[in-house]
């Protein structure tokens, strides 16, 4: 049927037009009397829409009748692994002046198993898939002083994107520091309070590849044109753009566009935009536009709060020293915090054995290489209390029996020993005592390591299990 459409189009229009416009159509599907043809883009669609809406029209209802519908399906091809991003499903328009139906896209790939999860059917309009992850939203990004700047621009922005001074909005910090969690966040918020605006998320590296596929394809047009007709764009690691001439002349050309239109922009990237390198003056300069907002790394409460919700989220119960133990561990790369919680949840499920120190430390040293493991003044009291078969409160107490005395005072003497704390918060943090005594205890512990054989055991076995 197509093909006889086809033939009676050719006989209308002149061959450079049949050629540009019908040879890239394919006929999908037809059911009873309509039948979907895809197309390789919106622009595409468009134009068909614009300027052959009539001959169309003719040509259909020689072959189905009066009532011959017409449904487009576009296709922007993406052959970069399984997703397809792009691929958008809209029906003809009112103009046309054919009534349209919905039809699903057909999946082009082989296995039935990756049928493709990114299309939504068109309503409508243009329905783009807007790539957005829903469990990295506002709530579960949590908030601390290394990302309160960055979270509440993100906020502002969400609440009227294109509306304010924060365009383009540049999230930068260093690796597993939340960038991406927070562009999605913005994202998904927009969606929430504005479902009608078109809002993108994707990697500068997807654009990258999908821009170099547009040029081999020899629709670099139609790429461009289809990044402009998004409200809210959000372009993920910015700096691989580095060195990519083409990919920034192109973004730029899309930005300026979507800039002039009150459109907004957010954009990640792994360092500040003075230090980008091998990216163009021009754009460099627009994103300095905005609002640049650092994400650094988080304090330690926000570390444990992050761990916290890790927690509750997978419903797991960790022990306090543990979650502290991780928190003082991990500091720079809150994606290797999750790690080793992950690793340490499942290695304890695996073996059905109890989350323990033990664990967690040898799951830590598998995560953070060749840094000095920092322990804290609540970890060694809790190794000291294990070793001599005591609680924590015994040896932090007022007793003066004499071998909660020689805990208490191991436990100072490697307080000292391995962490950078004051004898005054070494004192305060073991039992509220002062610096004087924290000293004398350190001076006991050398003089009995050198004069009394059990004790120097004491001492060595000990320092074998805090080794860092
Ligand atoms: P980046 O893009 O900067 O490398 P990500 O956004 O991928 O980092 O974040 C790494 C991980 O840390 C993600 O799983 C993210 O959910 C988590 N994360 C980062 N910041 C926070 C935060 N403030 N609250 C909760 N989770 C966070
Ligand atoms: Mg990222």
């Amino acid at each position: 049927i197509w093909g006889n459409c086809l033939s009676f189009i050719k006989d209308n229009i002149t061959p450079q037009a049949y050629k540009t416009w019908f040879e890239p159509i394919k006929a999908v599907k037809l059911t009873d009397n309509a039948l979907s043809i895809q197309v390789p883009s919106k622009f595409f669609y468009e134009w068909l829409e614009e300027h052959y809406v009539k001959l169309l029209k003719v040509a259909l209802n020689k072959e189905l009748g009066d009532t011959a519908k017409l449904v487009y399906v576009i296709r922007m091809e993406n052959t970069y692994g399984n997703k397809q991003p792009f691929t958008e499903s809209i029906p003809s328009s009112q103009r046309a002046q054919m009534q349209s139906q919905q039809v699903d896209v057909p999946t082009k790939s082989k296995s039935p198993e990756l049928k493709n999860p990114f299309i939504i059917p068109g309503i409508r309009n243009v329905k783009i898939e807007s790539q957005l992850n829903p469990n990295y939203n506002f709530e579960s990004f949590l908030e601390g002083d290394s990302n309160r700047l960055a979270r509440s621009a993100g906020m502002a922005v969400a609440n009227k994107p294109g509306g304010t001074s924060f365009n383009p909005l540049l999230i930068f910090g260093g690796v597993g520091l939340g960038k991406t969690h927070l562009a999605h966040a913005i994202g998904v918020e927009i969606k929430d309070k504005y479902p009608e605006k078109t809002v993108l998320y994707i990697s500068a590296e997807k654009f990258t590849q999908q821009y170099i596929e547009s040029v081999k394809k020899n629709n670099r047009n139609d790429f461009i044109h289809f990044y402009q007709i998004i409200d809210v764009l959000i372009v993920d690691d910015i700096q691989l753009l580095s060195g990519k001439a083409g990919t920034q002349d192109v973004f730029f050309h899309i930005f300026n566009h979507l800039h002039q239109n009150g459109k907004q922009v957010i954009l990640t990237s792994d360092k500040a935009p003075v230090d980008m390198q091998d990216i163009e003056q021009r754009l460099l300069s627009r994103f300095k536009w905005g609002l640049s907002a650092e994400l650094q790394h988080p304090d330690f409460e926000t570390r444990i709060a992050i761990i916290k919700s890790k927690l509750y989220r997978d419903g797991v119960e960790m022990p306090e020293d543990i979650v502290e133990f991780l928190a003082n561990n991990i500091k720079t790369n809150i994606r290797e915090l999750e790690g080793a919680i992950i690793s340490l949840i499942a290695h304890s499920s695996f073996n059905k054995k109890d989350i323990t120190l033990e664990l967690a430390k040898s799951i830590v040293d598998n995560y953070v290489k060749n840094t000095k493991r920092e322990v804290s003044i609540d970890y060694i009291q809790k190794v000291v209390g294990d070793y001599f078969q005591m609680d924590v409160e015994t040896l932090r107490s007022k007793t003066r029996k004499r071998h909660i005395v020689q805990a208490r005072q191991l436990a100072m003497f490697f307080a000292k020993k391995l962490t950078k704390a004051s004898l005054a918060s070494i004192g305060s943090q073991i039992g509220k005592r002062d610096h004087a005594t924290v000293l004398h205890a350190c001076k006991t512990v050398n003089n009995l390591a050198a004069t009394d054989k059990q004790f120097r055991k004491f001492v060595e076995d000990l320092d074998k299990k805090l080794a860092v």
